[in-house]
């Protein structure tokens, strides 16, 4: 069936039979095919309706994953290969969206896959940035941003025709609406819809990534996450908030009315999911467009408040958005007198400072308004709502306990297993059938296995072919040569210090010195790194920059480059996450306990058999209490300790340097003669006084438990058959971390979707 289409259209369209087309000519065709398949099907419908509003949606490539869902897959696959061509080789045609940053855009993407799947009515809405977040290019060993443009005529975008007016105080923008079909694999298709500025003009962009941030007639939908280091840029951000949230809005009071019911049923026919604190405004929008159609501003405050939730996604400061109320009236002044009667109306009976909407300093903060006015709040493991509500929303956790619910995060493995790894896919069906297709927990069926040495062999030799692959495209796209016979050491992820990526670097340093010294490691090593940094963050592109003169450092000595190897991934996105993950054996996840809310990349890692080198962080804890102490390499201080260090002030990198040589000595080689040499003498000088004086995140604290940890687990990695059985346990036991999982949970103490159909 997919063969007669495939051939008609590849025949109408370019008239070409299938043996003449080229890779171009197929993907364009399957494209068509998979829109037109996904338009067939009926939209899921109920008489309630879920709104994923987010920032950001990291969709990655849609060919294959669509593909599967509509199981056209193997077809596909089996009609390319008898004329030479696979379909991951086609899907190097499409252009990856970049419309996220890192984890939360991702999740968005995962749950978008995993509502569809359940059949449940839910849209994800966001904006459509012409550029995405950035390209990372490396240059001169420094991280440089390009626009990432994605959208061409032949993308996944599809106009509706649909127009809305945002009033911003100073002008009138149009935002037109665009969809991508998101079909499910059980059939039934929902949309992720964005918004677009109709007057976005791409002709602005400068030099890099720089354009006029005042141009806001032109500039709204460039790029996700405009610098925001100076006010122009902060305003910026404002508008784009505004005009997701407005747009947004608006659709929702329009389907509404479209499905016959008034605008005070809000709450009965929809359900408004706010992920993290960007489309918060979208509160006060509602309530204030209510009020138009003639509902008092109580009775609408009242019913918005029934309709939306609120996700907190971190407990960094920066991140907990606060706006001063002087940026609003500049931006949206129609917002003003509803947050202030918001904050009233609120301070009534909470009169608190610290769960004061507006603060003295007229700030305003998102997440209050969002818990005050949603009807549940939500942390995303376990560790990370605990802290939630023992520290960071303590005082709303004391008003409001009923509000406060965990949902752990998941990922989707139709994507990161089904489609990403097709031969360990294969190996488990092989040994446990094909449940695990749709029923993630099926996976445990395989804990049997663990005792079956030919089963242990061949998840090695799978292993090992997954690096081959991965050596060979790293060799392809950035001329890096990797030894498949070397341990493969992953951290991708985005760069931050709280991350610390820097650890992972300074270990390097480490096994660098040691080696120098004749104490090799029992096997080669190759560490990869992929990670973007912030174009603002300083000390992130800091980083970035110490990572890449090690690594020449380490590539010029012969003594050392055959037993340590480190690479940086260029322009981490989904496609190279795609890469990396089923090649990876140790997967480093090892932030600072209490700062990673949960993650998401160590449960792809986890699904594919690596093994993990974590704190006891975010959903850490959770994989820790699935596989078993034996099945994942713990180190470093717990989340209470760290509180408790924050807490009294008490961590002093200074006095840690000072007592320790050995830790003083991995510190002081970031100022090493010929790493200086190979680099920016500045960038190196300004990272070393950071971590000396301040190591915000406290590198240096968890440093030595790290070097024990890792080195222990590079022992233990001889132990082939050990290794294996680890590996294995890994995947057995992710089916809990399936974001099918986590949908349920969504809908079953949040949305009620599945129940208002009953
Ligand atoms: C999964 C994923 C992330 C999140 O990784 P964490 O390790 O959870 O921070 C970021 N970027 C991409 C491209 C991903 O696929």
């Amino acid at each position: 069936m997919l063969k007669t289409a495939l051939t008609q259209t590849l025949w109408d369209r370019f008239h070409v039979k299938p043996e003449q087309a080229s890779r171009r000519q197929f993907y364009l065709a399957l494209l068509s095919i998979a829109q037109a398949e996904t338009a067939r099907r009926p939209r899921n419908a109920g008489p309630k309706k879920l709104y994923y509003v987010s920032a950001e949606f990291l969709i990655g490539k849609l060919l294959s994953n669509n593909l599967l869902s509509l199981g056209l897959y193997e077809e596909a696959e089996q009609f390319l290969a008898g004329f030479g061509h696979t379909l991951a080789e086609v899907e190097e045609e499409e252009d990856e969206p970049s419309l996220g940053n890192g984890g939360l855009g991702r999740l968005a993407a995962c749950f978008l896959d995993s509502i569809a799947a359940l059949g449940l009515p839910g849209d994800g809405v966001g904006l459509n940035y012409h550029e995405g977040l950035f390209r990372q290019a490396i240059r001169q060993r420094k991280q440089c941003e390009e626009p990432d443009p994605w959208i061409s005529p032949a993308s996944w975008l599809l106009p509706t025709g649909k127009r809305f007016p945002v009033a911003f105080g100073s002008c009138e923008v149009t935002a037109v609406l665009y969809d991508i079909a998101v079909p499910g694999c059980n059939g039934g298709r929902n949309a992720l819809r964005l918004f677009d500025l109709e007057t976005v003009n791409e002709d602005i962009i400068e030099d890099g990534i720089s354009f006029d941030k005042t141009d806001v007639a032109h500039n709204l939908t460039l790029f996700l996450y405009p610098d925001d280091s100076d006010e122009e840029g902060r305003l910026l951000r404002l508008y784009q908030q505004y005009f997701l949230v407005s747009a947004t809005a608006q659709l929702i009071l329009e389907e509404l009315r479209e499905r016959g019911f008034a605008p005070e049923e809000l709450d009965r026919h929809a359900v408004v999911q706010i992920n993290d604190t960007h489309p918060s405004l979208l509160i006060p929008e509602l309530i204030r467009l209510l009020g138009e159609e003639g509902v008092p501003l109580e009775r609408a405050a009242a019913v918005v408040s029934r309709s939306c939730a609120y996700t907190n996604h971190t407990i960094l400061a920066e991140a907990l958005e606060k706006w001063p109320l002087e940026s609003i009236e500049t931006v949206a002044p129609q917002l003003v007198p509803v947050i202030e009667a918001l904050d009233r109306l609120a301070a009534q009976a909470h009169p608190a400072p610290e769960v004061r909407i507006i603060d003295e300093d007229g700030l305003v903060h998102m997440a209050r308004m969002d818990i005050h006015y949603g009807f549940r709040v939500n942390g995303v493991a376990a560790l990370h709502t605990e802290i939630l509500k023992k520290k960071e929303l303590r005082p709303f956790y004391e008003i409001y306990p009923e509000k406060f619910t965990n949902k752990t995060n998941g990922i989707t493995f139709r994507r990161w297993l089904l489609c990403g790894n097709r031969p360990l896919a294969g190996w488990i069906e092989e040994r446990i059938g094909p449940d695990f297709r749709k029923d993630a927990d099926a996976l445990e069926r395989l804990l049997p296995f663990r005792g079956d040495e030919d089963s242990l062999l061949s998840l090695l030799e799978l292993k090992r072919g997954a690096k081959r692959r991965l050596a060979e495209r790293l060799l392809e796209s950035q001329g890096a040569k990797l030894d498949p016979d070397a341990v493969f050491d992953i951290q991708a992820k985005r760069l931050h210090e709280y991350k610390r990526q820097l650890m992972n670097a300074l270990y390097a340093v480490y096994l660098y010195l040691e080696i120098k010294e004749g104490r090799r490691p029992p096997r080669p090593v190759t560490v990869l790194f992929a990670a973007k940094a912030a174009p603002a963050y300083t000390l992130a592109k800091d980083v970035i920059h110490f990572i890449l003169c090690l690594s020449a450092l380490v590539e010029r000595d012969p003594a050392a480059r055959n037993w340590l190897k480190i690479v940086m991934v260029e322009n981490y996105n989904v496609t190279k996450a795609g890469w990396l993950i089923p090649a990876c054996e140790i997967s480093e996840q090892i932030s600072l306990a209490s700062q990673e809310a949960s993650g998401t990349g160590n449960m792809k890692f986890m699904l594919n058999g690596a093994v993990t080198l974590g704190t006891l962080d975010g959903a850490n804890v959770e994989i820790a209490g699935r596989v078993g102490r034996e099945n994942i390499a713990l180190f470093g201080k717990s989340s209470a300790e760290v509180l408790r260090l924050y807490e009294q002030g008490a961590y002093d990198p200074d006095a840690l340097l000072r007592e320790d040589p050995d830790l003083a000595r991995l510190a002081d080689f970031i100022l090493h003669g010929p790493l200086l040499r190979l680099g920016d003498p500045d960038s190196l000088f300004r990272l070393y006084r950071d971590l000396s004086h301040k190591d915000w995140f406290m590198t240096l604290l968890d440093l030595k438990d790290y070097i024990r940890a890792k080195d222990g687990l590079l022992r233990r990695y001889e132990d082939r058959l050990r290794w294996a059985r680890m590996s294995l346990t890994n995947i057995a036991m992710a089916g809990y971390f399936s974001s099918d999982r986590t949908i349920r949970e969504y809908d079953r103490d949040i949305w009620h979707l599945e129940e208002a159909r009953r």
